[in-house]
């Protein structure tokens, strides 16, 4: 089944599943079963913590893991305030909450997400805005941004406002793709300039830094992720950070259900969440913390073998870091050429053949029905991504092979 391409200036290429199958294979050997996408590694401090958590009896909602847990994740991301929470879609809508997003708000964030990021924004009943992403960093494009907002953004004594729709626009939300930073600088300015709050998906960036400064630690606002397939695990998890001392104070507050502190008495103040992560999986967390060196030791050791193992095939391109910026490598992603994306799926299937758990990218959120109608800027290199970007298997276990 093999197609003829011929590019531009009418030189045939050819890109063959087996070519890339061969480089993954050159990279990381030959898988014995199924090489997952990503797999938590537990290698340290895990049984002990969860022991001492169990024999304690504190495994729910208070306990000295959660605090631990939290001291470990501010020491690691530079913030002053970390709240830990159940999971990251639950932290990233208590950032909307507290960044103030109001039902029949909008909030501008990226096509090209994992579903929990446009889930929260319809939590607070508001309606995502979605705008381009960048080939570079593959999150949200701050030129993109910038035209969007010239066009329908109009500052009111009320706020920003979307002229097309009359909705105030409440937040930008930029997520961190693969690991890889947005280029946080620009879309910060933006945000400044139009008076608008940033909140960052950091999910999946943990580690990852901006311009030397850990990623989640620029925004008012940001979240993580703790899930089993990120790179540090809680079994499911999540947490918000900030700079901001009261907003620290606000965010515990209402994801703990909005209890003042009594002795005895149960009295909430507004309508909380039961978003308080367990002491038994904070437990799991501090073990986990303590190797995050030590996997992104791992994981940026393997995405230089599969970088380099990519670098001689044509109509092929492996996503590195984007400038001034070190990326977690959370995942690994090869984009195809254009030419060649009608061939996706054969590389896909190639892949998962030969035991490697490559995945395509995730379906544009203005493509799910739920999400169809809401308000978008031209979205045509987040399309492009989408048809032509491949993830590869990039857990902190697999031994990256040296040539
Ligand atoms: C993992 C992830 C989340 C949070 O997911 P949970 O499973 O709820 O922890 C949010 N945004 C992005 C982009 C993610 O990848």
């Amino acid at each position: 089944m093999s197609e003829v391409v011929v590019d531009s200036s009418g030189t045939r290429v050819d890109l063959e599943p087996k070519t890339i199958v061969d480089a993954v294979r050159r990279a990381v050997g030959t898988p014995n079963g199924m090489l997952g996408l990503h797999e938590p590694v537990f290698a340290g401090n895990e049984v002990a913590y969860l022991e001492e958590c169990i024999k304690s009896t504190f495994v729910s909602s208070v306990g000295p893991f959660v605090d631990r847990f939290e001291r470990m994740l501010e020491e690691v991301t530079g913030t002053k305030r970390a709240v830990a929470v159940v999971n990251g879609t639950a932290a990233l809508h208590a950032c909307f909450r507290l960044a103030g997003v109001e039902p029949g708000d909008e909030v501008i964030s990226p096509a090209l997400t994992f579903i929990a990021t446009t889930n929260a924004i319809a939590y607070c009943g508001a309606v995502p805005h979605f705008v381009d992403s960048s080939l570079e960093t593959l999150g949200m494009d701050a030129r993109a941004l910038a035209v969007r907002l010239e066009a329908i953004a109009q500052k009111t004594a009320t706020g920003t406002i979307n002229r097309e729709t009359g909705r105030r626009i409440a937040a930008i939300a930029p997520m961190h793709t693969f690991g890889h930073p947005v280029d946080l600088d620009a879309i910060a300015a933006l945000a400044d300039e139009w008076n608008i709050a940033l909140v960052e998906d950091a999910a999946e960036s943990l580690g990852s830094t901006y311009k030397g400064h850990p990623v989640g630690s620029q925004a008012r606002l940001a979240a993580l992720s703790f899930n089993g397939n990120k790179i540090v695990t809680t079994g499911g998890g999540g947490a918000i950070l900030t700079n901001d001392e009261a907003l620290g104070r606000r965010a515990k507050h209402l994801t703990t259900t909005a209890k003042l502190p009594h002795k005895w008495a149960f009295i909430h103040d507004e309508v909380g969440y039961n978003y308080r992560l367990p002491n038994l999986n904070a437990a799991l967390g501090c073990a986990q913390l303590e190797q995050l060196d030590g996997f992104m030791a791992s994981k940026r050791k393997l995405a230089a073998v599969y970088e380099r193992a990519f670098a001689h095939i044509p109509g092929v391109r492996f996503s590195r870091e984007p400038k001034d910026t070190t990326s977690n490598y959370w995942l690994n992603a090869i984009l195809l050429d254009e030419a060649h994306a009608g061939r996706r799926d054969e590389v896909l299937a190639a892949l998962n053949d030969a035991g490697f758990g490559a995945r395509p990218a995730w379906t544009l959120m203005h493509r799910l029905p739920m999400f169809a109608q809401s308000p978008r800027g031209d979205l045509s290199t987040a399309e492009s991504i989408e048809r032509r970007l491949i993830n590869l298997p990039s857990s902190a276990s697999i031994r990256a092979r040296d040539e």
